[in-house]
Parts: structure tokens; sequence; C-alpha cells
């Protein structure tokens, strides 16, 4: 089977599983997600799953990645926050449907790696920084859209503040039962609005700083 018909394959599983935006299909048609995976998995990148990465971290399935970025219904227009660079694989499928993505890793080496894939790939609206992601990036706050993903124990209220009004965020959160779920966060004019997506499994969002690694 070669890659092209895999691909193919992929979208159409995608479009059946209730990913209806064409912008979102396009983006994963377009990127090349063997890029971001361990070469050892290569064959594996048009499967739909999760793969390991360095750092023991994950790049998640493509059915989330195109789920959550489908459920942010990001504009061309859209400044978007992503917290987890992670591979780096979010970061691109966003950069293509938005209009500058900045994106926070704690983990060097990651970060590096998907810099990297960045520049190969000549996705020049991608900006990103190692730094604790929990604290967001107050600097170039408010954003239109934020996604965070690793999981959250406690809502992100940091993370919140630097929507503006009418922005949304989706943030994989730890409910009572310890159990993952897809949460979608809205601001107000006085307040949060949240509802519940999808039951998930992502890596732990880890509190502090690894500016060693
Ligand atoms: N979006 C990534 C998925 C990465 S998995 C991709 O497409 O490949 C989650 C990532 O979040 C990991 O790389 C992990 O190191 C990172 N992470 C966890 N806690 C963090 C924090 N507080 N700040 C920044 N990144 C964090």
């Amino acid at each position: 089977m070669n890659e092209d018909y895999r691909k193919i394959q992929l979208i159409m599983a995608l479009r059946n599983q209730g990913i209806r935006d064409t912008r979102v299909l396009s983006a994963i048609e377009r990127i090349p997600r063997e890029l971001f995976v361990p070469p050892a998995f290569a064959e594996q990148a048009y499967e739909n799953k999760a793969l390991p990465i360095e750092c023991g971290q994950t790049i998640s399935e493509p059915f989330v990645v195109a789920f959550m970025t489908d459920r942010l219904q990001v504009t061309d227009r859209c400044k978007v926050l992503e917290i987890g660079t992670g591979s780096g694989y979010q970061a691109a499928i966003l950069s293509m449907v938005c209009r500058r993505v900045y994106s926070i890793e704690r983990y060097r080496t990651l970060l590096q790696a998907a810099d990297a894939r960045f520049t190969q790939l000549r996705l020049t609206n991608i900006t990103t920084m190692i730094a604790d992601g929990t604290k967001g990036w107050p600097k170039q706050a408010p954003f239109d859209r934020i996604m965070v993903t690793a999981a959250a124990t406690e809502f992100p209220a940091q993370l919140a503040d630097q929507l503006r009004v009418g922005g949304t965020m989706i943030v994989p959160l730890e409910n009572a039962e310890r159990q993952q779920e897809l949460v979608r966060v809205t601001r107000t004019e006085d307040g949060f609005d949240q509802e519940t997506l999808l039951e998930v499994r992502f890596v732990p969002l880890v509190l502090g700083t690894a500016r060693e690694l």
C-alpha cells in the first residue's frame, strides 16, 4: 500500500467519524504525518492511532487532532495558542487553518525537533517557546483560541484568562472519577461557559518548566 492510498483511507475514516470541516481534512491531507513520528513508526503514520515520540510523550491519533481542530472552530483570522508542542503535528495542522500559532513545550529536545520540521515544511506562522505552558504566553495574549494537548487535573485558569471575550479553549480535563474529558471553554462577558465533548486519554500536563531537558 502506498502512502497516498493510506492517506485517502484515513481522510475517509475521519469523514465517517464526523469531521466535516474541509479545511481541517485538507490540512490533514497536506501535512506529512510520517515526518512527525519516529522513523520506526513511519509505516503506521496514517493509521488512526497515537504513537510514541521522544521524552516519553505521544503524538495524538489523527482523529483526536482532527476533532479538536474541528471543534475549536478556527478561522484564518485567529491567533491560536497551543500548549504541548510535542512532535509539532497539531501545531502544523493548526497553522494551515489560522493566522498564527504560538506553541509552548517544556522539553527542549522535542521543541528543537518540532522547529526543524516547521522549517522544513516552510510553516512560517508558528512561533514556539520553552516554558511552563500552564502560565500561557502573557506577552502575546489575548488569544482567539487556545488548545491544550496534555491533560489538566484542574481548570487552567491562567490560560482561560488569556482568552479574549468570545474566544474558546479546548482542554482535556480530569473529572471527579479521574477520567479525562475534552472540555470546550468559552469566555463570555462575565465568566466562562463549559461543555464536555468527548472522553479522551492524554499524557499529563506537568506543572513547572524543564529548561534543562
Ligand atoms: N500536540 C502534540 C502532542 C504532544 S503530547 C503533538 O501534536 O505531537 C503533550 C505534550 O505536552 C508533551 O510534549 C509534553 O511534554 C507537553 N507538556 C506537558 N506539560 C506541559 C507544560 N506544563 N508546559 C508545556 N508543555 C507541556
